[in-house]
């Protein structure tokens, strides 16, 4: 059995084994298998992978890894690919021979993926709230998308350009046609959690996306929807992200 899985902090919101366990029968792959894996501390990588690459149920053949994991993984890893060097975040790993692990981002491919249906002439100035290893992913997928790009942030990123939540204005989320909530605030089971937003700078011609797929609505999105604007969930982005990271393990290097 090739098994496959989900590394991460806290996963009870995560739909990614449903999402493979329903690909493998849907598509008659039998002999693979996908789990979760839940790690208190990423300091924790280095005795489990050992213990993982020893268990006698089959290879591991690839890994997701989630919330909060995509930065610090880095460090563990033997070598990135080029996308995931200039996200500066990894959502996928891979066995690399006998040298360790290489990590891949396909955030940013399974993003844009998600929103060019939904992208018009109103949307060329982005702002995404977070500067996480997804708020990474998204920035890098809009810049490429030739978006304009700022963050709404806790603390100030270098190179970036960020506000405050506390000094973002209803004149700035005009300015914006594009809103990305890329924190997970709101969700699953912290359903009524939402960031402090100026909510009456939306308009109708706002595109407002959150990254949050469990729930399907979370508080913000309600909010963005109550206020007039077009909103979308992460549901599209998961499940383009995960084909893509489903193709890449499965590429012979
Ligand atoms: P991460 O690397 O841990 O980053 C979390 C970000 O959220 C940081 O910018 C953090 O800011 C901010 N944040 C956390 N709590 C906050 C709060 N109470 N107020 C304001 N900001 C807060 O996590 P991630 O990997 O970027 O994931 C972010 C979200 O995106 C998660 O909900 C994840 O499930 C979702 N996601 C969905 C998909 C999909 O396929 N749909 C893919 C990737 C991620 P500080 O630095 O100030 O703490």
């Amino acid at each position: 059995m090739r098994r496959f899985g989900l590394v991460g902090k806290s996963l009870q919101h995560s739909q990614s084994q449903s999402h493979f366990t329903d690909k493998f029968r849907r598509e008659g792959i039998a002999d693979a298998s996908y789990a979760l894996f839940e790690l208190l501390d990423i300091d924790q990588w280095n005795e489990w992978i050992s213990a993982e690459e020893k268990n006698p149920s089959g290879p591991l053949c690839g890994l997701n890894i989630t919330i909060p994991y995509k930065q610090s993984i880095i460090q563990h890893l033997s070598g990135l690919t080029e996308e995931a060097l200039s996200i500066g975040a990894v959502n996928a790993i891979r066995p690399d021979g006998q040298q360790g692990w290489v990590g891949h981002n396909t955030d940013a491919l399974g993003f844009a993926q998600s929103i060019r249906p939904f992208l018009t002439s109103k949307h060329e100035r982005a702002l995404i709230l977070g500067n996480g290893g997804a708020a990474a992913a998204v920035r890098f997928a809009l810049q490429n998308l030739g978006l304009d790009v700022a963050h709404v942030t806790r603390t100030p990123h270098e190179g970036w350009n960020t506000v405050r939540y506390e000094e973002l204005s209803m004149e700035a989320v005009r300015f914006y046609g594009l809103i990305v909530q890329a924190t997970p605030v709101g969700t699953y089971p912290n359903l009524t959690d939402v960031l402090p937003f100026p909510w009456e700078g939306l308009t109708p011609d706002h595109l407002v996306i959150d990254l949050i797929y469990n729930p399907a609505e979370t508080a913000f999105l309600g909010m963005a929807r109550a206020h007039g604007a077009t909103v979308l969930n992460g549901k599209d982005m998961l499940q383009a992200q995960a084909e893509a990271a489903w193709k890449w393990w499965n590429t012979k290097t």
